[in-house]
């Protein structure tokens, strides 16, 4: 019975956090205060140019104090 109770949690566990584990872009510019849910959204087009954009998860862009895209997530 534990073990299907485990399993059951292992199953549901990812789609609770799925999205904060979703993979976002940001510019590593000091100035930059959004990620980006698209590499090629078109604010970032500069960035990408320079070679600064940066993949990481929602999640840790959260806690970096970074807002959505106004283009991305619109
Ligand atoms: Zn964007």
């Amino acid at each position: 019975m534990k073990t299907v109770l485990l399993a059951a949690l292992l199953y549901l566990t990812p789609n609770v956090s799925s999205n904060d584990n979703n993979t976002v872009y940001i510019s590593k510019g000091s100035s930059a205060y959004a990620y980006h849910m698209k590499k090629s959204c078109r604010t970032l087009k500069r960035c990408n140019e320079e070679g600064h954009v940066m993949a990481i998860t929602l999640a840790k862009a959260k806690e970096m104090g970074r807002k959505p895209c106004k283009v991305c997530y619109n």
